[in-house]
């Protein structure tokens, strides 16, 4: 994974559903940006492992489970309504701490995946310029998404680029916010490369560097 280096991209290694184990041998090869998707086994992870870990919360977060993970994660990626992201500023708020967010944006063609569309997102960002929803304990500090789960790498680049020119709009207009709008989350083991053409400033990447997850267990 040179590519990481060469695009000054930063790595964050998926190891939902793998043991602590996995993730202190990653650890103390020098890894220390780790994500997971469930809230309960995050913060069950998070009390055992050494705690200059990164956390990242990369999967659908659900606003009554914001007040497990604010108190140390260090980046949720996805923020997919403004419902959820005034929660995450008013639990954040309680505790005296400013939390770190990406919007996800739906850019898949598969209606299952989670996020804003541009439409929602222009409405948000007008808000974000106006100030007239409380976000001081958040930094919005970017986009993420997910492509299609598809082996089409055509289709997998259109939405990549689409992408790209949203975040590219969205911290032309956040300039003066005092968000500092630098992050773009996209590509995972099967799209990272394209994603690292299209912009992409972090990888989410899990099968690749764990094997495969197996949920049956
Ligand atoms: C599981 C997951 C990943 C990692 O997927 P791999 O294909 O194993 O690399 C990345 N992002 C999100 C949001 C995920 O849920």
């Amino acid at each position: 994974m040179q590519e990481l280096a060469v695009k000054n991209a930063t790595l964050v290694a998926v190891s939902k559903t793998k043991p602590a184990e996995d993730i202190q041998a990653l650890y103390d090869a020098g890894q220390r940006d780790f994500g997971e998707n469930y809230v309960q086994e995050l913060v069950d992870k998070q009390a055992q492992l050494p705690k200059d870990i990164r956390w990242h919360f990369i999967g659908h977060l659900q606003s009554n489970k914001v007040k497990y993970i604010v108190p140390f994660v260090h980046l949720i990626h996805g923020v997919d309504s403004l419902k959820l992201l005034l929660e995450i500023n008013k639990q954040s708020t309680k505790i005296n701490r400013t939390t770190n967010c990406l919007l996800q944006v739906h850019i898949a063609q598969e209606e299952t995946k989670f996020g804003f569309d541009k439409n929602e997102l222009d409405a948000l960002t007008e808000q974000l310029v106006a100030k007239s929803i409380d976000t001081s304990h958040v930094h919005i500090q970017g986009l993420m998404g997910m492509a299609s789960f598809t082996e089409n790498r055509q289709q997998v680049t259109k939405e990549f680029s689409y992408l790209q020119s949203l975040f590219a709009d969205m911290a032309n207009k956040l300039q003066n916010t005092g968000h500092r709008f630098n992050t773009l989350s996209m590509g995972m083991s099967a799209d990272y490369a394209i994603a690292l053409e299209h912009g992409s400033n972090m990888v989410r990447v899990g099968s690749l560097l764990f094997g495969e997850r197996n949920y049956h267990k």
